[in-house]
């Protein structure tokens, strides 16, 4: 054989490609890599799950979860307002009031009217007396929320100003989830990396949003920035887990914003050296959460993503999925562990 013949062979074969027809939703690859693994079935420390949403689930059937992995407290952050939302808050406390507590939502009801300020913060008041642990306002404000105008509200809108000044006197936390994924803000096509979980949810798309995910970030910053003595968390690692340099410098800026990291152990998972770093940058900002409806799978996997170094494992998910990667333990230091699972929590109640 000459070497033309041999190096044509060769050539060929680092060359070769094939256009393939299988769908991609009947596509399921399995790993075949064989590295240690490890079944975290308890925490290492109790945990409080400071992001989820329990409206409808039975108190009872939910502690036996929480029992069984170690979860100490759960905050639900209820998605009903009025008279529904105290009901909510009065069967957790009913079933347990320790190992319960309720945040409420933000209800723009009657937000055409003059005196809206006001009505939000009598009904804040009211959840108050009841003994709600804070408010989340969603990313509705900012996207799809409007003025009797028709004018898109802005989240800096100073007319807002003095709920928060409110909360602050308080003592109320106030969670935003502003804007969401980056990839949410892109065109549904071939280049989404989340391109089955919108497809799932079409609706969660904001490509035509007239408002971008950096200027609502913005304003939702301005906030933080005008309101020092109120205490923020950002859900969601503050909306950026995709870009933690941003997010680490918001938290610089703004020492009186946490953030959780709540359904955001996908986005953290597939990039564990940055992640690690930002958890032992700011051990004392970072709240544990799921935002997942409880189960004890889903609990373990988020213990084996905090304590272990395992390699390129599932992560915990809703049944859309996020996208198609699996994660990276971040095997972090008891004294940080504890600070994340509870600790930092426990300061906000
Ligand atoms: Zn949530």
């Amino acid at each position: 054989m000459s070497g033309t013949e041999a190096e044509d062979k060769f050539v060929a074969m680092v060359s070769a490609q094939a256009e393939v027809d299988l769908r991609l939703s009947d596509y399921h690859p399995v790993s075949e890599l064989r590295t240690p693994e490890h079944m975290i079935r308890r925490p290492r420390f109790p945990v409080i799950d400071y992001h989820n949403h329990l409206d409808s689930q039975d108190p009872g059937a939910v502690l036996k979860i929480m029992d069984e992995c170690g979860i100490e407290k759960i905050v639900n952050i209820t998605m009903r307002t009025g008279d529904a939302a105290l009901d909510v808050l009065k069967k957790f406390r009913a079933a347990d009031k320790d190992r319960f507590a309720t945040m409420g939502w933000m209800d723009w009801t009657g937000v055409e009217r003059d005196d809206f300020v006001q009505v939000t913060i009598d009904r804040l008041e009211r959840l108050v007396e009841h003994g709600t642990c804070g408010i989340k306002f969603w990313k509705d404000f900012g996207l799809t929320v409007r003025d009797a105008k028709g004018q898109l509200l802005r989240i800096d809108d100073e007319r807002f100003a003095p709920i928060f000044e409110k909360a602050a006197d308080w003592n109320l936390p106030v969670m935003f989830h502003t804007a969401d994924p980056a990839a949410f803000f892109r065109p549904i096509d071939a280049f989404n990396e989340r391109y089955e979980e919108l497809a799932a949810h079409p609706d969660w798309g904001f490509s035509n949003s007239p408002v971008s995910k950096r200027e609502l970030l913005e304003q939702r910053n301005t906030v933080f920035g005008r309101h020092p003595r109120t205490t923020f968390i950002g859900a969601h690692v503050g909306e950026t887990p995709e870009d933690l340099a941003f997010a680490s410098a918001m938290l610089d800026h703004y020492p009186n914003v946490h953030v959780d990291m709540s359904a955001r152990t996908p986005e953290l998972g597939r990039q564990p050296y940055t992640a690690r770093k930002f958890f032992l940058r700011f051990p004392d900002r970072i709240l544990f959460g799921t935002d997942l409806l409880p189960e004890i799978s889903m609990y373990r996997l988020h213990y084996r993503f905090f304590e272990t170094a395992d390699e390129y494992f599932e992560y915990p998910s809703h049944a859309s999925r996020q996208g198609r990667w699996n994660i990276y333990g971040i095997f972090l230091p008891d004294d940080v562990l504890r600070k994340i699972y509870r600790e930092n929590a426990l300061k906000l109640f």
